[in-house]
C-alpha cells in the first residue's frame, strides 16, 4: 500500500506527485514548472507573477458565473530538514513517504505536508469533475517558509475572487480568521571604549535556564525574557557596587524570546562579597517570581581576566537604562476574540558589534495595524531619548480579526454540519500570509484551515490521514454553501 491508496484519492495522488518534485524555498522552479505543466495538463488558464507565484482558473459551471469566486491558496516551497544520517539532497529526491497507522511521514526528512497538502486539496478542487460551483482559483505562493515574500509580491490580476481560503494550518477543528502584523525595530547605541582600569577584578555574570519561545505566539506566557533580565540587573547592581561594564550580550534570534544572557563587569577588589551578594540575591528574587513559568532559570557568577576594554561609564548607564526602559511584552490583548494577544513587542537581543557600537534588536507584532506601528513607534523613542540611531524593517501586514466575516460563518456552519461539533475559531499572534494579500485585495474575506500536521518543519513532521479526508470534505461543503448563498 502507498499513499495512493489512500482516501480521498484525488487529493493523495496529487500528493504523491508533489512529493515527486523538489521545492526547497527559494529554489521553486521546479514546482512552478510542475504547476504549470498540470495547468496546461486540465487546460486551466493560469498565469506567473514577477516573484514566481502561480495562479489558475477554473471557470464557473454553466448558470453559475454570478457565483462569489473562491481562491484556495497554499505555498509551494517547504522547510528542508533531515536527519543527520539520511543522504536525502533536497535539490533532487523525491521525498519517500512512509504509511504509519494513522499517520503518512517522510524517512528521515520532512513531508512536506505544510504545505504540500494544502497544494493538493486546492488543485483536486480545480480538477474534481464532480464539483458545480462558481469560479475557482488555485493561488500558490513561493517562498512563504524564509519571508513571506511570495505573498509580499502578489502581482497585479493574479487574485480574482471574494473569498480565500488559506490551507496551511495545522489543526483539525481549528479555524483561523485573524494573524498578526509585524516589524522590527533595531537601534545602535554609540559608546566610548576606554582601556580597562587595571586595578579592578573582573567577573563574568551569567543568566541561562530560559525555556524562550516564539516571539508572538509565547510573548503572552509571562516567561522571563533574559534581554531584559540583564539589563534590570545591571540597573540594579548599581545601587550596591560601583562597577565598570566590560561586555554584555543577551539573545539571539529576532523572533525569539532570549533565553541567555551574559556581561562582565569590573568591581574594586574590596567589593567583591558585595557583588556576591547583590547577584545572588538577583536572581534569588527573579527566580521566586518567575517560579511557575521559569523553574530552570538560573544565575552564574565566574571571576575572568581582565578584558582589555571596558565602556565609558555614562555610556554604559545611558544604554543600559535605555534597555530597561523599553517595553517588552504584551501591550494590549483583543476585546474581538477572547484570549488573543493583540499586540506586543520582544526585546529580542543586545549584541556588542564593531567596538564602540552597542546594538539592540527588538520585534513588534499586533492583528491591528495601527497598533503595531504604535507599538514600534514607542519602542524607537525610547531607544532616541536613551541616544540611538534607530532603523525599522519594512514590516508586514496583520489581518484584523472580523466576527462578520461571511465565510466565517460559513465555514463554522459547514463544520457544525458535518461533524456535529462547532469548530474552535481562533486567532494568531503571529504571521500568517493572509494579512500580506490584503495589500492585493483589500476585500478579500479569509479563513485558514487545514487537516492536522505533527512536528512541521522537522524530519517528525507527519500528516494525519482521516484529517485530510474531514478537510477535503469541509472545503467541498464551503464551495457548495458559497454556490448556493
Ligand atoms: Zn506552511
Amino acid at each position: 500500500m502507498t499513499i495512493k491508496d489512500l482516501q480521498p484519492a484525488l487529493v493523495w495522488n496529487i500528493f504523491d506527485q508533489i512529493t515527486k518534485v523538489p521545492r526547497p524555498s527559494k529554489k521553486e522552479a521546479k514546482i512552478r514548472e510542475w504547476l504549470i505543466g498540470f495547468a496546461q495538463e486540465h487546460n486551466l488558464e493560469h498565469k506567473v507573477d514577477a516573484i514566481g507565484n502561480v495562479a489558475m482558473f477554473r471557470p464557473a459551471a454553466p448558470g453559475k458565473e454570478n457565483v462569489k469566486g473562491i481562491i484556495l491558496q497554499a505555498h509551494m516551497d517547504m522547510v528542508c530538514e533531515k536527519n543527520k544520517d539520511s543522504k536525502h539532497d533536497f535539490d533532487n529526491d523525491p521525498i519517500e513517504t512512509i504509511i504509519d497507522g494513522e499517520w503518512v511521514c517522510a524517512n528521515g526528512t520532512t513531508l512536506g505536508a505544510d504545505d504540500g497538502m494544502g497544494m493538493a486539496i486546492a488543485l483536486a478542487v480545480l480538477t474534481d469533475p464532480a464539483i458545480v460551483a462558481g469560479p475557482i482559483e488555485g493561488f500558490f505562493t513561493v517562498d512563504e517558509e524564509t519571508g513571506l515574500t511570495g505573498a509580499s509580491n502578489v502581482g497585479e490580476g493574479m487574485l480574482k475572487g471574494d473569498y480565500l481560503l488559506n490551507l496551511d494550518s495545522e489543526d483539525d477543528g481549528i479555524i483561523t480568521m485573524s494573524c498578526a502584523g509585524g516589524i522590527d525595530t533595531l537601534a545602535t547605541f554609540d559608546y566610548k571604549p576606554l582601556a580597562a582600569p587595571e586595578d579592578l577584578v573582573y567577573f563574568e555574570i551569567k543568566l541561562s535556564g530560559m525555556n524562550g519561545g516564539h516571539s508572538g505566539t509565547d510573548i503572552n506566557t509571562e516567561r522571563a525574557c533574559a534581554t531584559r533580565l540583564i539589563a534590570r540587573l545591571l540597573w540594579d547592581l548599581r545601587s550596591s557596587v560601583e562597577y565598570e561594564l566590560a561586555h554584555v550580550d543577551a539573545g539571539n534570534l529576532r523572533n525569539a524570546i532570549a533565553r541567555d544572557a551574559e556581561a562582565v563587569i569590573g568591581v574594586k577588589d574590596f567589593d567583591k562579597e558585595k557583588l556576591s551578594v547583590a547577584f545572588n540575591t538577583f536572581v534569588a528574587t527573579v527566580k521566586e517570581e518567575f517560579k511557575n513559568s521559569e523553574p530552570n532559570l538560573f544565575g552564574t557568577i565566574e571571576s575572568v581576566d581582565a578584558p582589555a576594554k571596558v565602556i565609558a561609564r555614562e555610556d554604559a548607564e545611558r544604554i543600559i537604562n535605555t534597555v530597561y526602559a523599553a517595553p517588552h511584552g504584551v501591550l494590549s490583548v483583543s476585546l474581538e476574540l477572547e484570549g488573543l494577544t493583540e499586540t506586543s513587542t520582544n526585546l529580542s537581543s543586545i549584541k556588542m558589534k564593531e567596538e564602540g557600537v552597542i546594538e539592540v534588536v527588538t520585534s513588534q507584532r499586533s492583528a491591528v495595524e495601527s497598533r503595531k506601528y504604535d507599538a514600534c513607534h514607542r519602542v524607537e523613542t525610547v531607544f532616541k531619548l536613551g541616544g540611538g540611531k534607530v532603523r525599522h524593517s519594512d514590516g508586514y501586514q496583520g489581518w484584523a480579526p472580523n466576527k462578520n466575516s461571511k465565510i466565517l460563518k460559513t465555514a463554522v456552519k459547514v463544520w457544525s454540519d458535518l461533524y456535529g461539533v462547532e469548530p474552535k475559531v481562533e486567532a494568531i499572534h503571529a504571521g500568517l500570509e493572509c494579512g500580506l494579500f490584503l495589500k492585493a485585495l483589500p476585500t478579500l474575506d479569509m479563513i485558514s484551515y487545514g487537516p492536522t500536521l505533527l512536528g512541521v518543519h522537522s524530519p517528525s513532521e507527519r500528516c494525519h490521514i482521516p484529517a485530510v479526508q474531514k478537510s477535503w470534505d469541509f472545503t467541498l461543503g464551503i464551495i457548495e454553501a458559497v454556490t448556493k448563498e
